[in-house]
């Protein structure tokens, strides 16, 4: 279809933290598949892991269980500090069945129709659902009726939220990105998240964490809310927890751990034996290559890097991020500046218009951290001086 506009770019080999196009051209991979490819291109310990298992089972469905699924859910309960665990195939998937699991909370409360707080600029998927849960009109552009049972209010603003309460009396959860990815790649004041918990708790709400980007590691912690020293009820991730191979997962803590009953949900292919086994493979990997104190470590000298050779550049508004969740904010609208990266042999990403966004893999070394914030601030003061 039509969904994805031209695209230019033909890449047919990866390793490490480069790939390749069908010209030969190599690149250095800074927006790793958009978050999902945080140990690089065909890591050899998921590669390994793939290639066992499909030699052993692919899939056998939920019917029956599944050892490595089971292997995965301990250690993610044992590492987020959740209670249980539903597998999916993607971002999406996952916060499907967070709001189906805020809705069930609000049926037991006999709500009509419960209410879900969403943040503006948030972006939580493309299903009928998620896509109403996102705060991006462009993204919800006829596609009418749209489900209702969502509310939104301004990111990194709990007043607003708290002020929402006394109106609603059948809101049930707050669901939100610890960093907006998407959105550009906004990091909301430190204590955020603590606000977040303790309105949730006052409330008798849901704090439920979109984690799909800002997770698995990427944030300097394995979920960002490690950050804060909290649990939320719910929390999302998708993108690295493969590092390639589609899988996603919604885990619950507490009273939202047991709103599923047997039958009320349910995938295919959610949590398959070659999934998990991508999945167990990346979180070895994560601890035993000390790659999630790597990615905090390199982030600092990203931002730091950035900040110095962009200092003076008028039309850069902010440098921010959390970990490898870097965004340069420019004051004007910079697709252009993918483009001339591509050129220069990096590829990059722009989001929300006017956001150059680095996600590059947590194996990033040294060197070429520095290259890519040299390259970027060159880009960008090039850009910024032949537009203005
Ligand atoms: C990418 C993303 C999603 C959607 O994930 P898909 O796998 O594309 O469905 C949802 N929330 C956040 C924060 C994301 O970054």
């Amino acid at each position: 279809m039509q969904n994805y506009g031209d695209r230019t770019l033909t890449l047919v080999r990866g390793e490490g933290n480069y790939v390749w196009d069908d010209a030969g051209q190599r690149y250095l991979d800074a927006i790793a598949g958009i978050a999902v490819c945080g140990l690089g291109h065909c890591h050899p310990a998921v590669t390994e892991a793939l290639h066992d298992q499909a030699r052993t089972l692919l899939h056998v469905s939920n019917l029956y269980n599944i050892p490595a699924q089971e292997q995965l859910a301990d250690r993610l309960v044992y590492l987020s500090g959740m209670d249980n665990v539903f597998f999916s195939n993607s971002g999406a998937e996952a916060n499907e069945a967070a709001i189906k699991l805020a809705r069930r909370l609000g049926n037991e409360r006999g709500y009509a129709v419960p209410k879900i707080v969403v943040m503006e600029g948030a972006f939580h998927g493309r299903t009928l659902a998620t896509l109403t849960a996102t705060g991006n009109e462009k993204v919800q552009q006829g596609f009418a009726p749209l489900p209702e049972g969502f509310l939104r209010a301004p990111f990194d603003d709990p007043d607003a939220i708290n002020q929402l309460a006394a109106e609603h009396p059948d809101i049930v959860a707050v669901l939100v990105e610890p960093v907006q990815g998407e959105g550009g790649i906004r990091v909301p004041a430190h204590d955020y998240l603590n606000r977040l918990r303790n309105l949730c708790d006052k409330h008798d709400w849901l704090l439920m964490l979109d984690e799909i980007q800002t997770g698995n590691g990427r944030s300097g912690k394995l979920f960002a809310y490690q950050h804060n020293d909290i649990l939320p009820d719910v929390v999302t991730t998708a993108k690295g927890l493969g590092n390639g191979v589609p899988i996603g997962a919604c885990l619950a803590r507490g009273k939202a751990a047991r709103l599923f009953t047997a039958g009320s949900h349910g995938s295919t292919f959610g949590g398959n034996p070659l999934a998990c086994r991508a999945a167990l493979a990346v979180l070895d990997t994560l601890e035993n290559q000390w790659l999630i104190e790597r990615a905090e470590k390199l982030g600092a000298r990203l931002l730091q890097q950035l900040r110095q050779q962009l200092a003076g550049c008028d039309a850069v508004v902010d440098i921010r991020g959390l970990g490898l969740l870097v965004g340069v904010a420019l004051d004007r609208p910079c697709g252009e500046i993918v483009e001339m990266a591509r050129a220069e042999g990096i590829l990059i990403n722009v989001t929300a218009g006017n956001v150059v966004r680095l996600l590059p893999p947590l194996t990033l070394t040294d060197d070429e951290c520095a290259r890519i914030a040299e390259t970027v601030s060159t880009l960008i003061q090039r850009f910024t001086r032949s537009a203005a």
